[in-house]
């Protein structure tokens, strides 16, 4: 079950009510797995079927979370090429050698993007404005949201942008 928990500065409270529901025993001592954009409480003795249990209903939680993603992004079908710059990404990959990236200030890391003038057949390559992008996408993750059929070029707009996908 979901819970929006107010938080304050005093922190999160979780009830022993919301602990009993998730089976967890207040007696024994509780693990908190922090990880990043959230919080896991597990029961820190566990039996096999416990663990499996639990173990399901996170890898359940991770589903529902990409499929949320999925949805937002909608699938990909009436897509035209403006609409859905995703074509291929390794056509879309900018490498520039150290010793230049480092003259022109380029942090190391920092994407890159290239604009060509055609008419002094020039290729400008400077460090994109951007933070991310399907770059940042594990390779099973990319091909999961592809097998879906999500829209890679609304992904790609949202991972850019970073604007709210989850929550109002
Ligand atoms: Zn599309």
């Amino acid at each position: 079950m979901k819970f929006v928990k107010e938080s304050s500065v005093k922190g999160v409270c979780i009830t022993t009510a919301t602990l009993n529901l998730s089976k967890l025993n207040s007696d024994e001592n509780l693990e908190l797995h922090t990880l990043d954009h959230a919080l896991v409480l597990l029961e820190g003795r566990m039996t096999a079927p416990e663990l499996l249990t639990a173990a399901h209903g996170l890898a359940h939680l991770a589903a529902n979370l990409i499929n949320h993603l999925s949805k937002v992004c909608g699938p990909c079908e009436d897509c035209d090429k403006d609409s859905c710059p995703f074509n291929d990404l390794e056509e879309e990959v900018v490498q520039v050698n150290e010793y230049l990236r480092e003259a022109a200030g380029i942090p190391d890391g920092a994407k890159l993007c290239a604009e060509v003038d055609e008419e002094a057949h020039t290729v400008t390559i400077m460090a994109a404005e951007h933070r991310y992008d399907l770059r940042d996408l594990p390779p099973d993750l990319l091909a999961t949201f592809a097998e879906a059929g999500t829209c890679l070029g609304k992904l790609e707009e949202h991972m850019i942008a970073e604007d709210i996908v989850y929550g109002g």
